[in-house]
């Protein structure tokens, strides 16, 4: 089962255990990792984990195991919508070491990707385009800056995130 980045003494007291503030101190846990975790363990006492959040201005991304993106999404995006709210910010949920395709998906969701292939820019380099689904454009969560820096960020490869034309 996955855990939270802060005991569960600490939050269901609420008072930090020297172990967590150990943690907090030394840089190893944020304040940011300790607002959701408090979120969480108020949602679903300790049900629900994560292992590590990034902040990258608008948007949070929230790493977890691959088989919990589901159910830190939530229902209808229950859970990830109670999250934001908390912390005022966009988030996303994130497979941990996933590939290219899966970050992808979990970035961009809800709109949905018809394909990934490879470009290659001005300079000769590399680049990965994604796809994402023309009537899915409107559900593309974040300005596409922000999501290619995320994928970035998650998986080292350059992207270029376009919406089909047809
Ligand atoms: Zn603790």
């Amino acid at each position: 089962m996955m855990g939270l980045p802060i005991c569960d003494v600490c939050l269901k007291s609420g008072i930090l255990c020297q172990g967590c503030e150990d943690k907090l101190k030394s840089g190893e846990v944020s304040e940011l990792e300790l607002e959701i975790s408090k979120v969480l363990y108020r949602l679903a006492e300790g049900k629900l984990g994560f292992k590590r959040a990034i902040d990258m201005g608008d948007v949070v991304i929230i790493i977890t195991d691959r088989d919990q993106v589901g159910k830190l999404i939530g229902k209808g995006g229950k859970i990830v919508r109670t999250i934001s709210r908390a912390i005022g910010k966009r988030v996303r949920i994130v497979g941990e070491d996933s590939d290219l395709k899966s970050v992808a998906e979990d970035v961009l969701a809800p709109a949905r990707i018809s394909g990934i292939n490879i470009v290659y820019g001005k300079d000769g380099k590399e680049k990965f385009k994604i796809r994402v689904i023309k009537e899915d454009a409107r559900r593309i969560p974040a300005s596409l800056d922000v999501l290619n820096r995320i994928i970035k960020r998650l998986t080292g490869e350059e992207t270029t995130i376009v919406v089909d034309e047809y």
